[in-house]
Parts: C-alpha cells; sequence; structure tokens
C-alpha cells in the first residue's frame, strides 16, 4: 500500500464489519519491537459510495471521539450501501493523553499533512491517511472541538479549494448536516490541514468546531449524532431523509487575519464579548492585565474587523501572540 510503513489487518475490500487496528511500529526502551496500535473500522455492504469518518486528528477535542465510538459499536453492514471507515482516535497517542498534539513527537496532525511515511509517528499517520485513506473516500468528515485553549460556537465547516465542484458538493454537505451554525474557511489554503488535503485528493470533506475547553458538550454530542446520519443519508449510503436541526442552519464565513484578533502582551487577558455576540471594527477585544504589577495599566486590543464572536480563548493566562477571538460574518448561499 503506497509507501506507507503502516499494516493492519482490516481488509477494506471485504463485505462486513471489521473492528480492528493500524499498526505503527515504534521501536522504544521499554519494547523492542512495539506497535502503536490506532484503532479503525470498515463496515461495508456491497458496491457503493465510501464515507470516511475521523476524530481524535486533535486528542483533546472530545465530541467527534463520542459519536465515532458509538456510531462503531451500532452501525452494521446491512443498514447501509456501500462503506463506512472510521478513525476514532487518528492521532492515538494525543487523544490517549488527551492534548492536542502527540506526547511522543510532539505533532499536530492537522499541520502534518501529506506526511511522510519516514517521519515521526504523526507524519506517518497523516502519510497513511493521505495515500491509502483518502483515495478510497467519496466523502470526509473531520471532527473537531476548539481543543483545551479555545471555546467555539458548534458548528459544520467547509474549507474552500480551488475545484468549484467540491465547493459546491461540500456547501451541499454543510447544509445537510443540520448545525445551527455552517462555516465557510474562505482564505485558509494550508495544505498541511487534512481538510484542505482531502481536497487535493478530490475527495469532499467537512470539517467542525463542536465546542472547546476538553469539554464534552451534551447538545454538540447530540448534533454530531444527528449530523453525522445525515450525512450518510446525503450520501446514499443510508437511506431516509436527514433530520432537520432544532433550528435552521446559518451560513457564516471566516476570512484573513483581519478576522483573528491575538494578545498584545503576556498576562492574564479580559474579555469584553461573550460568544455570540456580533461586534464592530475598531471595538475592543478585551485586555491584558498585570497581577504580578497592578500599577500598570491593561493593555488592551482591538478588532480589526466587524462580525459575530465565533471563537474566545479558553484559558485566562495569554501568552504574546496567543489568538484571544476570532469572528465569522454572515454569506449568503
Ligand atoms: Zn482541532
Amino acid at each position: 500500500m503506497a509507501g506507507t510503513r503502516i499494516w493492519t489487518e482490516i481488509d477494506y475490500e471485504r463485505d462486513g464489519k471489521q473492528v480492528g487496528w493500524l499498526y505503527l511500529h515504534h521501536s522504544v526502551t521499554r519494547s523492542a519491537y512495539g506497535e502503536l496500535m490506532i484503532p479503525i473500522a470498515v463496515i461495508k455492504n456491497g458496491k457503493g459510495p465510501t464515507a470516511f469518518l475521523m476524530s481524535g486528528n486533535h486528542g483533546d477535542e472530545y465530541e467527534g471521539q463520542v459519536a465515532l465510538t458509538k456510531l462503531i459499536r451500532s452501525l452494521e453492514p446491512d443498514q447501509i450501501k456501500g462503506r463506512v471507515i472510521i478513525l476514532p482516535a487518528a492521532n492515538m497517542p494525543a487523544a490517549l493523553d488527551g492534548a492536542r498534539v502527540s506526547p511522543i513527537d510532539q505533532g499536530n496532525l492537522n499541520r502534518s499533512f501529506p506526511g511522510d511515511p519516514d517521519g515521526g509517528p504523526t507524519r506517518q499517520i497523516a502519510y497513511y491517511i493521505d495515500s491509502v485513506l483518502f483515495p478510497m473516500a467519496d466523502l470526509y468528515a473531520d471532527l473537531h472541538s476548539g481543543g483545551s485553549s479555545l471555546d467555539y460556537v458548534p458548528f459544520i465547516s467547509i474549507h474552500e479549494c480551488e475545484d468549484a465542484s467540491i465547493n459546491a458538493r461540500g456547501m451541499e454537505a454543510l447544509k445537510i448536516f443540520g448545525a445551527e451554525h455552517a462555516i465557510v474557511w474562505a482564505a485558509n489554503k494550508d495544505a498541511r490541514y487534512s481538510t484542505n488535503a482531502s481536497t487535493l485528493r478530490g475527495v469532499v470533506s467537512v470539517g467542525s468546531e463542536f465546542g472547546g475547553g476538553g469539554s464534552v458538550s451534551v447538545s454538540s454530542v447530540r448534533m454530531v449524532e444527528r449530523g453525522l446520519l445525515n450525512l450518510l443519508r446525503h450520501a446514499s449510503i443510508m437511506v431516509g431523509k436527514p433530520e432537520l436541526g432544532p433550528k435552521p442552519t446559518r451560513l457564516m464565513v471566516v476570512g484573513g487575519k483581519e478576522d483573528f484578533v491575538y494578545a498584545p502582551e503576556p498576562g492574564l487577558f479580559e474579555p469584553f464579548a461573550e460568544l455570540g455576540q456580533w461586534i464592530k471594527k475598531g471595538d475592543p477585544c478585551g485586555q491584558v492585565h498585570f497581577v504580578d504589577n497592578p500599577a500598570r495599566a491593561p493593555v488592551p486590543c482591538f478588532y480589526k474587523n466587524s462580525g459575530m464572536v465565533i471563537c474566545k480563548r479558553h484559558f485566562g493566562r495569554v501568552e504574546r501572540g496567543d489568538c484571544v477571538a476570532h469572528l465569522a460574518n454572515d454569506r449568503k448561499a
């Protein structure tokens, strides 16, 4: 299989339900011939499209990991036509560590595509996903939740690419998912991100941020579970009509650096707006306090654009350069 060193006992062409592992050779002092075992499931029934569903790209983002772990146990071949590949803990060492990056190589899987078969574990995982799993997929979902340091208004998303037909099919998937907010990342073309890498392989993909702060939201888990089944119905892998969410989907867009605000100094950040609040260009975003030198005046930072606060920093303490907020704006379909 391509140049990957990762191997598996899973047969991607076999009908039925297989739950097993990808084996990534990892030779260390305590285990000379050891393997990192990354869980994977394949549910297949005859010919048809393939959906590839992934979570644990960042280990500290949990709603997708909960939903996909449950889906592996509940989804049976007779419920589908085609194939569903599920990778619930893609960067498994990070997922077990409850961390964004791998404790083994400090690798951020979502900045590691297209990966490297001779790289560290994180880049080897990216290479396997890019060279083995993406070519099998018609539809790809990468489930994120902000991570420990950020809080998000929950949303489903796409990264716009150069291919208009992939963008159009991505927009259909966005609307069918049933989330209250759907985001188009208009400026981020960084091919080290999995969803951008997948579009380069011709795969229609959706990303997401379903919450944050390293927590698990009851309503977001419900939204992800409903949305995944909607995607499978939309792809004709499952029968039935997509189930609408409690509110209609609001389509929004995140632009470039003008939508992001960064901490101007290290210290304690006091935000001035809550998630979901609309602000105007030039409004103060917040200010950094110096609790170890309280006579020093706080240092403010300002929004460079108008919009809705869709993301806020979760932790109070900041270093200079930490993202403290970013915006989204309404977008016509
Ligand atoms: Zn993430």
